[in-house]
């Protein structure tokens, strides 16, 4: 069962008779392959994952100013890219997990090779509910910062 982004995608961009999505950008037509989503039936996050769009935007929400105490670093050539987002505790939001959710990538490739919760119990897979809902608060908090 892929996330609500990749379902978008695949609804906006569906897979052409060469086997890739055609995206726009600006006049052009840019192939690309397939996405996979990285969670699985269960709603766990998979490895087995490429360009998965909640996965990608958690990336990308890491490295904007609205996510103040979360840690982005990236190294290409020694320990690739580690993200680090707290995750909040908000009653409008009912998230399932706490902690932090930890990403671990290379350089900006689709694959997320890491998708976990930290919380004083240990390691977690990142769930779904957890992943949507922090993303959703913090793209809250981007538009404000950006309608300002
Ligand atoms: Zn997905």
């Amino acid at each position: 069962m892929p996330c609500k982004r990749c379902k978008e995608f695949y609804k906006q961009y569906p897979i052409q008779e060469n086997g890739y999505h055609h995206l726009k950008e600006g006049p052009f037509l840019v192939a690309s392959a397939p996405i996979k989503c990285g969670f699985d039936e269960n709603g766990e996050f998979k490895s087995d994952n490429w360009g998965c769009r909640t996965l990608i935007s958690l990336r990308y929400i890491a490295q904007t100013s609205v996510c103040k105490n979360c840690y982005y670093y990236r190294d290409d050539l020694v320990t690739g890219t580690l993200c680090v987002i707290p995750i909040p505790i908000l009653a409008d939001y009912d998230i399932e997990q706490s902690g932090f959710i930890i990403l671990a990538y290379y350089k900006e490739r689709g694959k997320t090779d890491i998708g976990v919760v930290i919380d004083d119990e240990g390691v977690k897979p990142l769930k779904l509910n957890t992943a949507e809902k922090v993303l959703e608060y913090y793209e809250c908090k981007l538009k404000e910062a950006n309608d300002e």
